[in-house]
């Protein structure tokens, strides 16, 4: 019998997640049965969709969502055999009992010197978040400007380098100085702390003084409403999170960007990465490449322990983290 520990939301977040929100828990796992298999955990994810999601998609007393790098350790299922890897929905579990559905292979040609880690990040749903928004919502185009926030994270960092491959001018912005360092070494043109510049806005004509033409947003709020004042005429805004409002207890309230999105005939739409999940398999691949070449290089902010899970969460919540941030079991 396997024993497994996991993280139960114990009462939904009101506001910002506090250490009593989350109770650690023990269970027995029964032994695998015909077509199933036993996943002990290697690496599992923090995100902020965690935080939205645990309210629409969580009761009090169930187990914290969340995907993890797995290894095979017990198999009655002849897919997954002892010692494979695979990437899945699991929650934040050390050992799961599973039938094989929502998990699903590490690629087969994963190379031996890339940490599996990278599968939960830009090898993996925040790398393809990154792509998928650029490529499929904003059709982002050679020689033109790109404005990312949230831009030193799992998806930011990729959506700036993936621009730079693409031969776009990237302006980034984060939350220190330390990530602000981070952006230029990963080749964006311009990068600015937005938590100390003295005017968002000069920042942003300061960066780009002719505009953007895509806006890939992260944050939304008061930055978003600063942002589409600063588009080019048909700039294409790419709605991918809004971090700002997510521990928001009442809803923030305009600027409202209807007048510039009229006379700038902006286009503006929202999108989840599962849209297109039926290209992930050709997507991964062509990012493994890159990262191979040299050309997408990715940062994690690892913690160390099971146990440090809801700390780490609120750590990425709070800007703790500089690229992806993950959890070694
Ligand atoms: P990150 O690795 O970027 O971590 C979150 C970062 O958000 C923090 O490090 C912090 O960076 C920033 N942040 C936190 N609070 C605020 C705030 N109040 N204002 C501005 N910035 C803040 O996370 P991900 O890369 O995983 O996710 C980035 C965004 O993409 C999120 O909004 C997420 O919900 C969204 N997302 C959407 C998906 C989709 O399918 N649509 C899929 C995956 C992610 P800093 O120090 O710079 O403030």
């Amino acid at each position: 019998m396997v024993q497994a520990k996991s993280w139960i939301l114990k009462k939904h977040f009101e506001g910002f997640p506090k250490d009593t929100d989350f109770e650690l828990k023990l269970e027995q796992l029964s032994d695998p049965k015909d077509g199933e298999i036993i996943l002990e955990a290697v690496f599992l994810s923090v995100d902020p969709y965690m935080r939205p999601y645990s309210r629409v998609r969580m009761q009090a007393g169930d187990v914290m969502i969340g995907t993890q790098v797995a290894k095979v350790i017990q198999s009655n299922n002849p897919s997954f055999p002892v010692g494979c890897h695979v990437v899945g929905r699991c929650g934040w579990r050390t050992h799961t009992l599973s039938d094989g559905s929502d998990i699903t292979k590490v690629l087969n040609d994963w190379p031996q010197d890339v940490s599996l880690s990278h599968a939960l990040g830009a090898i993996g749903m925040p790398g393809l978040t990154a792509l998928y928004g650029l490529e499929e919502v904003c059709a982002i185009k050679p020689g033109e400007t790109l404005l990312v926030n949230a831009a030193a994270g799992a998806v930011g960092s990729v959506v700036g380098q993936i621009a730079k491959i693409k031969g776009c001018k990237v302006v980034g912005s984060a939350g220190s100085d330390e990530k602000v360092a981070y952006l230029k070494e990963l080749g964006f043109d311009l990068a600015f702390n937005y938590k100390t510049v003295s005017s968002l806005e000069e920042a942003l004509k300061n960066a780009s003084p002719e505009g953007y033409d895509c806006y890939f947003e992260n944050v939304g709020g008061p930055f978003s409403s600063v942002a589409i004042a600063q588009m080019k005429a048909f700039g294409r805004i790419a709605v991918c999170g809004g971090i700002s409002l997510y521990n928001d207890t009442s809803p923030q309230t305009g600027p409202y960007p209807h007048l510039h999105m009229i006379f700038k005939q902006l286009k503006m739409e929202g999108f989840l990465v599962g849209r297109w999940e039926h290209k992930n398999k050709e997507s991964l691949k062509r990012m493994l490449t890159w990262m191979q070449e040299g050309k997408l290089k990715c940062k994690e902010h690892v913690t160390v322990g099971f146990e440090n899970m809801p700390a780490a969460f609120m750590g990425m919540l709070q800007g703790e983290n500089v690229g992806k941030a993950i959890i070694k079991v």
